[in-house]
């Protein structure tokens, strides 16, 4: 491990407020299995697998404590969101996680895709908790410091009572005994970085949306023909 890279791993240690004792663990966490195979090093597979259980974990209980009268329903939208790749990316690139990653062979020189940033993500919880002693207490305080209100915030600025597709389909049913349909029309860019386009349709009515993911489009498609039909009533 060269000076420097060593170097990077004290700022992370403080970025995140944890201090390993062993610091392998960290960089197993950090360790893509091309560069593994190429070192003899441990992979952070095994670690994501555990550390995607722990943030599960984590989410869950800060979201059954903060709303503590959402359904079951809105609490399950708001964990898929809260634990999708896009937000754990999200949460890695603040933390620059893309800068330690160790990638080897021909992904080298390749752009840190969404995935790795998420999955590397989970590998340092579970290299945290591993490290610390395996205390869930410890690690879920931790993580309750960094991203509790973010967390808050971020489910308040979404909307998440208002799912379209459950309200369109029950507009529909009411006024004609019929569901709308939804088709993928085009999905664009990188694998790591898509764009679905989707479109909605019932009747005369018909609109299309863009989303990061299918469902997000479907959403947002769906929202645009509820207020085609809510605005078409004479
Ligand atoms: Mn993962």
């Amino acid at each position: 491990m060269h000076a420097s890279f060593s170097k990077g791993l004290n700022d992370l240690q403080r970025a995140i407020g944890y201090q390993f004792r062993d610091e392998s663990l960290l960089v197993q966490a950090l360790t893509h299995k091309s560069y593994a195979g190429e070192h003899g090093l441990k992979s952070y597979e095994t670690l994501e697998f555990l550390g995607d259980s722990l943030i599960n974990f984590f989410v869950v209980d800060i979201l059954l404590s903060e709303f503590p009268n959402a359904s079951e329903g809105e609490l399950a939208m708001m964990k898929s969101y809260l634990v999708s790749e896009e937000h754990l990316h999200e949460l890695a690139e603040e933390l620059s996680l893309d800068a330690y990653i160790l990638v080897g062979g021909k992904k080298r020189n390749n752009h840190v895709s969404t995935s790795l940033m998420a999955d590397t993500f989970e590998a340092l919880w579970a290299a945290v908790y591993i490290d610390c002693g395996r205390s869930a207490d410890l690690t879920k305080n931790l993580f309750n410091t960094l991203y509790r209100n973010r967390i808050v915030e971020t489910v308040n600025k979404k909307d998440y009572k208002r799912d379209y597709k459950t309200l369109l389909q029950e507009e529909t049913q009411r006024r004609w005994k019929e569901r709308p349909t939804y088709r993928v029309i085009s999905i664009e860019g990188p694998h790591h970085n898509r764009v679905f386009e989707v479109e909605c349709g019932i009747r005369e009515f018909r609109a299309t949306a863009r989303g990061r993911s299918k469902k997000t489009a479907q959403q947002l498609a769906a929202k645009k023909v509820l207020e085609l039909i809510q605005s078409s009533e004479g």
